[in-house]
């Protein structure tokens, strides 16, 4: 398993494995529940790691590929919706639930 990313925010780490997941990558997420302790990470650092160390460097062009997306707005965060029905994140980009096909309300 290698590390692929850190970010600031969970939302951020699940939209990323959700996008990586797209692709057929397993990822997992680690730290989401750290509490900060003294040399410890800091509190809302997650990690995204690559589950197969082979698809890693897959995994870090599509990231970065991602990224350069959403260049045109650096100073905003990603932006996401919900599915009310099974909690599933999105990009705003989709209009529509992948998990239960639900269409996204407004
Ligand atoms: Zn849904």
């Amino acid at each position: 398993m290698k590390l692929l990313y850190q970010a600031r925010l969970a939302i951020e780490a699940h939209i990323i494995k959700n996008h990586l997941l797209s692709y057929g990558i397993d990822t997992q997420i680690k730290g989401e529940h750290l509490t900060g302790g003294i040399g410890e990470l800091p509190a809302n650092v997650c990690e995204v790691w690559v589950i197969k160390d082979e698809e890693r460097d897959r995994a870090s062009n599509l990231l970065q590929a991602f990224h350069q997306q959403h260049k045109q707005s650096p100073q905003k965060p990603l932006e996401y919706w919900q599915c009310p029905q099974c909690h599933e994140i999105h990009e705003t980009c989709f209009t529509q639930c992948w998990q239960c096909g639900l269409e996204q309300a407004s």
